[in-house]
């Protein structure tokens, strides 16, 4: 008997058509336990190895274990070695997942702006803008009130009596428009935002930026 076609085929393709002990191009299939002492035609009987090493160690029973070993060895290097890395790959795919393309900004970018522009987003009429404007002129007002208020209260200011009494009534009356909580008091942050807001809707309806004489 001897190795099929197939087999060989297939020692040669693992061995990448290299000899396992010396590397050299160009193999035959070697029987390790030779036919003549009842060596079978498999796979684990069959080493990939040049004329040379074939006419060299081939005939040695010493050399048995050494040729099964050598092929074993390189038959794990070849299939590692133009294998890609699926770690490495998977890391690099994870990382290219977080990446943000100037591309997938405009689409971004498209998508917000067509949103903004859409009915549903209808812009705000100027009556919804004023009363807007009014809200944030009363929440800064109020505040600033109180700031002057705790000033009046502790003697480090005056204010001519007539006019700290309107002043009061129309705090009053803020307070009876909004619910508690929504006056105050501000973070910086906030208060930051309230003056943003304002400056920013006054702008839509004309005025320059930075308006912020209240
Ligand atoms: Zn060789």
């Amino acid at each position: 008997m001897a190795f099929s076609d197939a087999l060989k085929a297939k020692v040669r393709k693992r061995a990448h058509l290299a000899c396992c002990l010396c590397k050299a191009m160009g193999v035959e299939v070697h029987h390790i336990v030779p036919q003549g002492e009842n060596g079978q035609d498999t796979e684990d009987n069959a080493a990939p190895l040049c004329p040379s090493c074939h006419e060299t160690y081939g005939a040695n029973p010493q050399k048995r274990k050494f040729i099964r070993e050598a092929r074993e060895l390189w038959y794990e290097i070849c299939a590692k070695r133009f294998a890609t890395d699926p770690e490495r790959l998977d890391e690099i795919k994870r990382l290219l997942k977080k990446t943000v393309s100037y591309d997938d900004f405009l689409a971004f970018k498209e998508e917000l702006l067509a949103h903004i522009q859409s009915e549903f987003t209808a812009p705000r009429t100027e009556e919804e803008i004023s009363h807007e404007i009014d809200v944030l002129l009363d929440k800064i007002w109020y505040n600033r009130h109180l700031c002057l208020r705790e000033r009046v209260e502790a003697g480090h200011t005056k204010v001519a009596p007539d006019i700290w009494k309107g002043a009061l009534e129309a705090a009053k009356g803020v307070e009876k428009r909004y619910p508690k909580g929504e006056l105050g008091p501000w973070t910086d942050f906030e208060w930051g935002m309230l003056n943003g807001k304002l400056s920013a809707l006054r702008w839509v309806l004309g005025d320059d930026w930075d308006m912020l004489d209240t």
